[in-house]
């Protein structure tokens, strides 16, 4: 079977590797029905986070049960599954307290594994999944077909956005600024709405992404960034500023913009993973009573409560995979969500 492995800076293959096998009694196989290219991808595709030697990459995907191992008892062969971000055994103390990404004996998909091998990535075929019974989320029955895109980004960008919108304590009737229109700040936005955001401001220079954000949810669109842009939020904002700032890129710019569109007392969510040494301004947040919090999401503890909308269409995360190409194309995927040409890559076998 194939599976996609990166080399080093733009170096992605899609090669040939043994077919997955049970290693562990807690194991199951699964074939991918689809995956997809996350923005946290693109840091080693850049050369951002060195890559020491060829891994298999990939943390996003649903498919099929095929196997498992004996231990198993919650998926079974046949199940439709969704598969989180991040491995977890869901009984730990960390998982019982809600933080599956912090897991005791979890880990992450692509790296050389906590349970003693290699762990495969989500963009091949088929892999091995460890601790099957708390990773997994299995369906009840199987997925229709058109609601796949949206069931996929309860893998990691909508249960990312939910992450953020909780963090930051979005509730009824908030004001909300979301900095970042990638497909998490525009998952943020779904997120503020289904919470009840009656305010949702969008920093965004792409008209694309601009137009997503409004059909989301977005009441108003900012272009201005920096202090400019802190100036447009308290504008409209009745010169107060944001009760909520979701914080979806990770940069020390990004940051310090969440912190100055957020008002006296307000709250920032933050969940762009940090590159470029971000930092807390902890000085402005105690003259200004501004809280932070937020993080890994664990996306596998919010798919229960997710699920039901996506099957209910009201809520369409999918929307933000705007380019579908066969798996075997996954570098081109690569190169799409680098130069901007897509927001995500949807990539099916
Ligand atoms: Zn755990």
């Amino acid at each position: 079977m194939k599976a996609t492995l990166i080399y080093g800076p733009h170096d992605i293959r899609f090669e040939n590797v043994p077919d997955p096998q049970i290693k562990l009694p807690t194991d199951a196989i699964v074939r991918v029905v689809a995956s997809c290219v996350c923005g946290s991808d693109l840091w080693p595709y850049r050369g951002v986070t060195p890559t020491s030697e060829p891994h298999p990459i990939g943390h996003e995907f649903v498919g099929v049960v095929e196997e498992v191992g004996s231990e198993v008892s919650k998926v079974k062969r046949g199940d439709f599954v969704i598969a989180p971000f991040a491995i977890s055994d869901g009984t730990c103390a960390h998982c019982r307290n809600g933080i599956t990404t912090s897991c005791a004996h979890g880990g992450w998909w692509g790296s050389s594994g906590a349970d003693g091998f290699p762990t495969d990535g989500g963009q091949a075929e088929a892999l091995r999944v460890p601790l099957a019974d708390g990773t997994l989320f299995p369906l009840t029955g199987q997925a229709d077909a058109a609601l796949i895109p949206s069931l996929l980004t309860l893998s990691d960008v909508m249960g990312t956005g939910h992450h953020v919108a909780l963090s930051a304590r979005v509730k009824q009737g908030d004001r909300v600024v979301v900095v970042g229109d990638g497909a998490v700040g525009l998952c943020a936005v779904l997120a503020a709405k289904r919470l009840g955001a009656n305010q949702i401001i969008a920093m965004s220079r792409h008209p694309q992404r601009q137009a997503l954000a409004r059909d989301f949810g977005a009441t108003d669109i900012i272009t201005e960034r920096g202090e400019e842009g802190a100036e447009r939020v308290r504008e409209l904002t009745r010169g107060v500023g944001a009760d909520a700032v979701l914080e979806c890129v990770g940069t020390k710019e990004s940051m310090q913009q969440a912190f100055d569109a957020a008002r006296p007392g307000g709250r920032v969510g933050f969940v762009g993973v940090p590159h470029g040494g971000p930092e807390a301004p902890i000085s402005q947040m105690f003259y200004s009573n501004i809280g932070l919090a937020g993080g890994a999401a664990p996306a596998r503890v919010y798919m229960p409560d997710l699920l039901p909308d996506v099957l209910e269409g009201r809520i369409e995360p999918g929307r933000v995979f705007d380019l579908e190409l066969p798996l075997s194309q996954v570098a081109d995927a690569y190169s799409a969500m680098d130069e901007r040409r897509a927001i995500k890559v949807l990539l099916r076998p």
